[in-house]
């Protein structure tokens, strides 16, 4: 078996552990980023005649605040920005539309709310932001509100924003705590959502470019199938040829790929209680058009059909050839629908007609279409008695965890790049744990 050892080996070359291998990398490390497939994980951009699609949607959430604009600016990396216009995010009430209160800007454009109530829900908006309002993880958002106080308007639009922003219809299973962080951070940024130019694979880019420059290794095509512990460290993880030593770990791969790795591992029984997880499965229909459709809003979201369309060329420039546009429709299922054929069909049909409704003519302009075939997994929700699986545990000192069903800041990728940030740093600030081990 071939051997070679390193100062830090990540397995998983998604966002997460392209972020971490980057950041390492860039900070003196010696390191090997393997990944099974191709690097990006669920992030990837697939380019079809002239048109760029990107899964999921290069959208970034407040990122004047996030971990993914501390390594841009920590690292150098070349990344162009466009941000979002936040009165052109609307909700489908029907026969009307309305924009979504997500700061200030949009609660006073809000149709959602009127008179005394858009001074009531600013003041949870106020409270929110100043950590007054906090919530307890042992209350849903649901049970919340119903301990309250709380005009029939306010709680109606806090239960709309829990289910646009948590991918739940349930309100009763999203704990207040996660509601009310994810709130405070999201009320406190003036640029709530942002698209990179270029999509995905300008950023994945940018971190291979990092972690070549600093002397990385990546290796795609390389899965991970076993791993050898000594004592209380991890001291290898094999490929059926390879094999790769190393001081530290990371593992930003999913948590049904980390049980099976540490079935024989001092944290098995630890990661069985963070693995059971409730994820979100999303069903996509992206267009590219040949002419753009013009429209007022550039997001609009149906809580009853549970489907957003974003259009995804107005903010990325570089998405559809001149004059064309890309569209992209994502709707959730339901637990129920997962496995049902006859539901993603019907998921289909309901987007089609919801690309009818907000832009009429979409079938004449239509040059290339992308649907998935089978639901895809979005994110892992957070449930309650459910949190983020630690990023470290002290019975594996020199073993570390990244990726968005792991504990940190935000939602989606957001949660990869935290996770990622923060084990980066903590090999960083560590140098003495396993040498010897
Ligand atoms: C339809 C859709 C829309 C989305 N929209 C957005 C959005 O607008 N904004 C946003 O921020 N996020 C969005 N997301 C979520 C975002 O794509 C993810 O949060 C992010 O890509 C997760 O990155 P990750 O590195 O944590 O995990 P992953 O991308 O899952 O990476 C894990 C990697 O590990 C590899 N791997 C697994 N097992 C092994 C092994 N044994 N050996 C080696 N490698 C292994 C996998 O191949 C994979 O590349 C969306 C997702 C979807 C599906």
């Amino acid at each position: 078996m071939r051997k070679s050892q390193y100062d830090a080996v990540i397995v998983g070359g998604g966002l997460a552990g392209l972020s971490s291998a980057a950041y390492l990398a860039y900070h003196g490390k010696k390191v090997a980023l393997l990944e099974r497939g191709k690097l990006g994980g669920r992030a990837m951009t697939i380019k079809l005649k002239g048109y760029q699609f990107n899964f999921g949607a290069h959208a970034i959430y407040a990122r004047d605040t996030s971990y993914l604009t501390k390594m841009e600016k920590e690292l150098g990396l070349n990344i162009h920005w466009e941000d979002y216009t936040q009165l052109k995010a609307k909700y489908d009430m029907g026969d009307d539309t309305s924009v979504i209160p997500s700061n200030i800007g949009g609660m006073l454009q809000t149709k959602l709310l009127k008179g005394m109530d858009k001074f009531r829900f600013a003041y949870h908006m106020l409270f929110t932001t100043l950590g007054i309002e906090k919530g307890d993880p042992n209350l849903s958002i649901q049970e919340w509100i119903e301990l309250r106080k709380i005009s029939p308007a306010v709680k109606e639009m806090m239960l709309n924003l829990a289910t646009t922003n948590f991918f739940s219809g349930d309100p009763d299973s999203i704990p207040s705590d996660v509601f009310f962080d994810y709130y405070r951070r999201l009320f406190k940024t003036s640029i709530p959502v942002s698209f990179i130019q270029g999509g995905w694979i300008v950023l994945i880019n940018e971190f291979k470019r990092i972690i070549k420059e600093n002397g990385g290794e990546i290796l795609e095509k390389t899965k991970i199938s076993s791993l050898v512990t000594e004592g209380e460290h991890v001291s290898e993880v094999q490929t059926k040829k390879h094999s790769f030593s190393a001081d530290h770990f990371i593992f930003a791969i999913p948590p049904e790929e980390l049980q099976k790795l540490f079935r024989e591992s001092p944290i098995k029984s630890d990661l069985e209680k963070y693995t059971d997880y409730e994820p979100t499965y999303v069903m996509f229909y992206d267009i590219g058009l040949k002419k753009r459709i013009e429209s007022d809003y550039t997001y609009i979201f149906d809580k009853n059909r549970q489907i957003f369309i974003t259009d995804i060329s107005y903010y990325d420039m570089e998405a559809a050839p001149p004059g064309g546009q890309i569209l992209q429709a994502v709707g959730y299922l339901k637990q129920n629908e997962i496995n049902d054929p006859e539901a993603h069909d019907q998921m289909r049909e309901r987007m089609e007609e919801f690309y009818d409704k907000h832009f009429e003519g979409w079938r004449k302009h239509l040059a290339i279409p992308r649907a998935s075939k089978k639901p895809v997994l979005q994110a892992i929700r957070w449930a309650m008695n459910q949190r983020g699986l630690p990023t470290h545990f002290t019975s594996l000192p020199n073993v570390y965890f990244a990726g968005d069903w792991c504990q940190g800041y935000g939602q989606l990728s957001e949660l990869s790049f935290s996770s990622a940030y923060e084990v980066s740093r903590k090999i960083l600030n560590n140098n003495t744990a396993t040498k010897g081990a």
